[in-house]
């Protein structure tokens, strides 16, 4: 058939063998055009920059794909990488007084976070939850975090009668954001306030379309009307709760990071073997005892992990 010019296209949504591509240039910028991918063009992800052609009706063909600025990625039940979403600004780590912070949980999502290098925020929603009882351990917990450069906002989702918040909105105001976090802590009642009703009816898991139904379980990618983009899925919510290496959570923890190959031996395994840097930081009040015990247990959960062969749930 005959096609348009190349032009530079953002891939929106993906449903098999065929992506949605918004058309960033030419006539129509902001149109959707559900388009094939060439043949010689490895995975795509929802936030990738492609060079497309438009063909008849809304459909084109995709040619090639821009270089990516970073990839969200994780691993499938065989523990091989699987790409899932590209050029994130930020991940947005979503904690709340109510369920409490799984021990590591934080921590966990951060290391998976740097391992991607994509920075990552973190969020404390229902912040109308906070009481005289648990005020005390949940600004130490932020302290903590903000001590070692995370940014730090907090909210509560349902306290603007349905309205995004300010301090939620000046968070993802022009950037590409991913919402991560354990379940129950708001992140649907968030995106809820930053996206309307058609949008997130759209976002629903299975889309008609002249040709039948098609479904996605891959990520989707929306325009917030207050600028900005959101990628979600469910398999982004969960981002983060896998096995992981050794080297990835020591990777993972940006202050132990400086401090790899420092120890007195080199096969040191940082659980209070002798002449361990870790430990002198610790002493030196250079890293916390919280998260060196923190390290530890993730490091020991993984190596069960390992040893079980198993999916951490
Ligand atoms: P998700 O599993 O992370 O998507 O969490 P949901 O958005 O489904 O929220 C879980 C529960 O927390 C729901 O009952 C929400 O109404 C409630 N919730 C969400 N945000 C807030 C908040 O700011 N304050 C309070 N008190 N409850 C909230
Ligand atoms: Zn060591």
């Amino acid at each position: 058939g005959e096609l348009g010019q190349e032009q530079e296209g953002l891939v929106i949504a993906h449903y098999g063998q065929q992506l949605d591509i918004e058309a960033l240039e030419g006539d129509e910028p902001g149109r959707v055009f559900r388009c094939f991918v060439r043949a010689n063009i490895d995975s795509l992800v929802t936030g990738d920059r492609v060079v497309w052609r438009p063909g008849k009706s809304e459909t084109g063909v995709i040619v090639a794909r821009c270089e990516r600025g970073n990839l969200l990625q994780r691993p499938d039940n065989f523990g091989a990488l699987k790409p899932v979403a590209a050029n994130i600004d930020h991940i947005v780590l979503v904690i709340a007084p109510e369920p409490e912070p799984h021990d590591n949980l934080i921590d966990r999502y951060l290391v998976a976070s740097e391992s991607c290098d994509i920075p990552a925020v973190i969020l404390l929603n229902k912040t109308d939850l906070i009481n005289d009882q648990n005020r005390r351990q949940i600004d130490t917990l932020l302290s903590r975090y903000e001590g070692l450069g995370y940014k730090v906002a907090r909210t509560s989702a349902t306290a603007g009668d349905g309205k995004p918040a300010p301090e939620v909105e000046a968070l993802v105001r022009d950037q590409t954001t991913v919402f991560v976090g354990q379940s129950g802590v708001g992140k649907s009642s968030i995106i809820q306030t930053l996206l309307p009703d058609e949008l997130l009816r759209v976002g629903a898991v299975s889309e008609s379309t002249g040709k039948g139904v098609h479904t996605t379980t891959t990520a989707k990618l929306f325009h917030l009307p207050a600028g900005g983009d959101l990628i979600d899925s469910p398999g982004i919510r969960e981002f983060g709760l896998w096995h992981m290496t050794p080297q990835e959570v020591e990777y993972g923890f940006r202050e132990i990071r400086p401090l790899i190959g420092m120890c007195k031996f080199r096969n040191c395994r940082h659980m209070g073997d002798p002449g361990c840097a870790l430990d002198a930081a610790v002493e030196a009040g250079t890293v916390s005892r919280e998260r060196l015990k923190s390290f530890h247990r993730i490091l020991q959960a993984m190596a069960e992990q390992q040893a079980r062969g198993l999916k951490l749930t």
